[in-house]
């Protein structure tokens, strides 16, 4: 059991770090194009930038179906996966861009940093010269000082 835990874990870090370059050296290179439809949004429901969640979101099936009958390190991995997407979700599009109209801005704490932090990704619309490429590990400035706004 404990090894199921550990490879939860080693799915959802996978995401964070694996993230975190993706989105800073692909995402905001090679592949802008699709991504930017994402610092652009002005109408409609979906973006262009959607294919990545539908990309790592295939990633985490495929995994869980490879490990599901010896339940090995595939399967808890995929798991892993699978929440972080979900968390992702839950914390990026629903909290930050507020695609389903559930929470207000949250005002102190942990979600108060990345909320911050994702909002200074967000302040450029350009390729070049953004900050704050993660979402759930985030510089620690951004939880500085969040009682005082
Ligand atoms: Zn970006
Ligand atoms: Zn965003």
């Amino acid at each position: 059991m404990i090894n199921a835990l550990l490879f939860i874990l080693v799915g959802f870090l996978t995401m964070e770090f694996s993230g975190w370059f993706i989105h800073k050296y692909i995402m905001h290179g090679p592949l802008w194009n699709i991504h930017k439809t994402h610092h652009t949004h002005t109408k409609g429901y979906f973006e262009l930038n959607d294919l990545f969640s539908l990309l790592f979101g295939g990633i985490a099936i495929l995994l869980i179906f490879l490990g599901m009958e010896t339940l090995d390190f595939r399967f808890w991995m995929g798991i892993g996966i699978s929440l972080y997407g979900l968390s992702y979700f839950f914390l990026h599009d629903i909290l930050i861009h507020r695609r389903v109209k559930f929470f207000k801005k949250p005002k102190n704490g942990y979600l108060a940093g990345i909320f911050k932090a994702h909002q200074a990704h967000h302040s450029t619309r350009k390729r070049d010269g953004s900050v704050a490429f993660g979402l759930f590990i985030v510089p620690f400035k951004y939880f500085k000082n969040n009682r005082d706004e």
